[in-house]
């Protein structure tokens, strides 16, 4: 981000003693004659003027002042003895400095120059349009926004981490607890599908120079795409000036510009697979078939997905076992017998022979 100063404005000070408003460069009291304290900090005034006088800028950019160690004394940065009590100041306090006393933000006319508001569509001077585009989206919040603080603090979340982990174990609990019985296989069925892609028009949204090759783009509409320090083809300029305390009574006024890049941002239809078929093939037994498929023009062969079932009579009722695996499926031939876990809520969860 590139800044840029634009030059500097006094700021003032009110003196704690006699509560006089005194000229920030102003470094006892004009009323009472009082030392600003190290502690009274510079305040902007809203009428604050840029200084024009060579002399009172060269002290801007001097630096931070010095108090005097005996005597409190604002002494400017260069100085060696005290302006008041003449003692050393080599040992005194640098006053704080590179605060932001004021922040504002707005955007340059393109034409003009004038500075207008971020939200003002057209320049307050002469009347040139100052929107990216008449129908851009709303433009991203500004930076300077305060970020929202919650209530949530990192302790609060204690009793829901306890109670989630007694849940955990209870389930970790019941599923592995398990009981063991002889079973008989009763029946075994198997289901088996095929599904069939066809190209379809999708709808997808994309920038515009983001959409894929054969991709028919239907609308599209302006929007906030991203902030850059360049301008773009279609940019709005947005500027921040800050008022930067600089521990001498001046503020260095501090310009940011960046640009909001505007794009089009297209909603196209481009050909896709998708699933328009599936053909099937189930039963009895463990001979499994895949079923027979027919393939039309601009189709293709998609996800190909098997179940199988073993339904074991036990003391216990009938309980049912399903897996995606054809060949251990092949081991359950019906009058087979087998030795079954079952946990509480009747899964199996371990078959022997
Ligand atoms: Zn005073
Ligand atoms: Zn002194
Ligand atoms: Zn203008």
């Amino acid at each position: 981000m590139a800044k840029r100063s634009l030059g500097y404005v006094e700021l003032n000070w009110e003196c704690p003693n006699c509560q006089a408003k005194n000229q920030g460069m102003q470094k006892t009291c004009k009323q009472c004659g009082a030392p600003q304290p190290a502690e009274v900090a510079f305040q902007l005034d809203k009428d604050a003027r840029k200084i024009e006088d060579d002399a009172k800028l060269a002290q801007a950019a001097a630096g931070a002042d010095f108090h005097c160690p005996f005597c409190g004394t604002r002494n400017a940065a260069s100085s060696k003895v005290c302006s008041q009590c003449g003692g050393d100041i080599a040992e005194g306090k640098r006053r704080s400095s590179g605060a932001k006393v004021a922040e504002s933000q707005y955007t340059h006319c393109p034409k003009c120059g004038n500075k207008n508001p971020t939200t003002a569509p057209q320049c307050a001077a002469c009347g040139t349009s100052l929107t990216a585009n008449n129908n851009m989206a709303a433009p991203p919040p500004p930076t300077s926004n305060p970020i929202p603080t919650s209530g949530f603090r990192p302790w609060m979340a204690l009793p829901v981490v306890a109670f989630l982990l007694l849940a955990c174990s209870l389930i970790w609990f019941l599923f592995f607890r398990s009981t063991s019985m002889p079973a008989t296989v009763s029946q075994t069925h198997w289901s088996r599908s095929i599904a069939v892609e066809a190209l379809v028009d999708v709808q997808k949204e994309a920038w515009r120079d983001e959409v894929p090759a054969g991709g028919q783009i239907q609308s599209c509409q302006t929007k906030y795409r991203t902030t850059s320090d360049t301008p773009g083809q279609n940019s709005k300029e947005v500027c921040t000036t800050e008022i930067v305390d600089q521990g001498n009574g001046t503020g260095e006024v501090v310009e940011t510009c960046q640009y909001e890049i505007y794009d089009d941002r297209c909603t196209y239809t481009i050909q896709d697979w998708a699933e328009v078929d599936v053909f099937r093939a189930s039963g009895e037994g463990n001979n499994a078939v895949w079923p027979m498929v027919s393939i039309g023009a601009n189709q293709r062969e998609g996800n190909a997905r098997e179940n199988y079932e073993v339904v074991f009579s036990t003391q216990d009722g009938e309980k049912t076992y399903t897996t995606q695996d054809f060949s251990y499926f092949q081991n359950f031939s019906p009058g087979s017998q087998w030795m079954i876990s079952v946990n509480t809520f009747g899964g199996i969860v371990d078959i022997t022979q």
